[in-house]
């Protein structure tokens, strides 16, 4: 009898536990009709020079709008995608669409506009990813170094020697490489000279507290002056507010992200904003 086995046998079957699982095999098979009922989409965050505020880039940032869950958020549906190998095609799908708008914007303003594509582990690893990668580039006609791919630290945990194999043929096709959320991943440091990342961005929990915390002052400092020292460019997650931008100015963040310039807009709002803007990269 399952009494007499404790506590834990039950624990696995209580009413909860199956509604929770419910709910995530109704969300699977949510996702897994996503792209051919097309309810992802696209939106682009600028990234700005932070001494000029001219534009520079901007990070794809994807939605998924469900006819009945409304607008879900990455957060919640990336982790079941990397899960299922969704990701995979979804990833896929992502990069088409992130090189499409770039070439977009250069018809649009004759700027070259770069954009950054958030890559997950599973896809960076899967064997399709360098050729999906350089399929994107090619359909759109689009510069590889007007690419650049963010990776987690989490990703480079492993350290394999298949990590550092991909990381540089993709290097090799002159995709540009960052570390994303910059500083949370409890990676060694040593990665980094031994990797070809071409920037660093700060996690926004740093920048977060920058003004009030002198400990996450130090850490941010410490961050851009090692990524100079190291020949890599630093961009400021999250920035809020104009105070925070002075700050990143004074110590010579090269460039910056957040709310205090815009949240991540769709397309035709992206559009509108180069438009007003006229803001144009370096
Ligand atoms: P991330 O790559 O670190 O993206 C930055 C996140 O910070 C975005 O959240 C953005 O909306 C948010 N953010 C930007 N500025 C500010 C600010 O000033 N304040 C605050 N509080 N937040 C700000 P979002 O769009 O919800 O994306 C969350 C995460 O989901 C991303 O973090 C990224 O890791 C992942 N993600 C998003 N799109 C994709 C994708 O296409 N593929 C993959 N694999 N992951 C993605
Ligand atoms: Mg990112
Ligand atoms: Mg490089
Ligand atoms: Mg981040």
């Amino acid at each position: 009898q399952a009494k007499h086995q404790g506590k834990s046998s039950y624990a696995h079957f209580t009413p909860e536990m199956s509604e929770v699982s419910h709910e995530r095999l109704q969300m699977e098979s949510r996702l897994r009709r996503a792209l051919e009922l097309k309810e992802f989409e696209l939106y682009f965050q600028p990234i700005v020079d932070t001494a000029s505020g001219k534009l520079r880039a901007a990070e794809a940032l994807l939605r998924w709008n469900n006819p009945v869950m409304g607008m879900v958020m990455p957060d919640r549906f990336i982790p079941l995608a990397e899960e299922t190998g969704l990701i995979i095609s979804i990833g896929e799908w992502v990069l088409e669409q992130a090189c499409s708008a770039a070439s977009g914007w250069k018809e649009q303003t004759g700027l070259d506009i770069g954009i950054s594509v958030n890559v997950s582990p599973r896809q960076f690893r899967d064997p399709g990813f360098i050729s999906a990668v350089a399929r994107a580039l090619s359909n759109n006609n689009l510069a590889p170094e007007r690419l650049e791919l963010e990776i987690t630290e989490r990703l480079l945990l492993d350290n394999s020697i298949e990590t550092a194999q991909i990381l540089k043929e993709l290097d090799r096709k002159k995709v540009r490489l960052s570390v994303d959320d910059f500083g949370t991943g409890y990676s060694a440091l040593s990665y980094l000279k031994s990797y070809p990342f071409d920037s660093l961005k700060i996690d926004r929990t740093f920048i977060n507290d920058v003004l009030k915390e002198p400990e996450d002052a130090s850490l941010v400092r410490a961050i851009i002056n090692m990524a100079h020292s190291l020949e890599l460019t630093v961009v400021a997650e999250g920035v809020e507010s104009e105070p925070q931008t002075r700050f990143l100015k004074k110590e010579g963040c090269d460039y910056s992200q957040g709310y205090f310039y815009s949240r991540p807009l769709p397309a035709e709002e992206f559009s509108e904003w180069l438009r007003t803007n006229h803001r144009t990269p370096n």
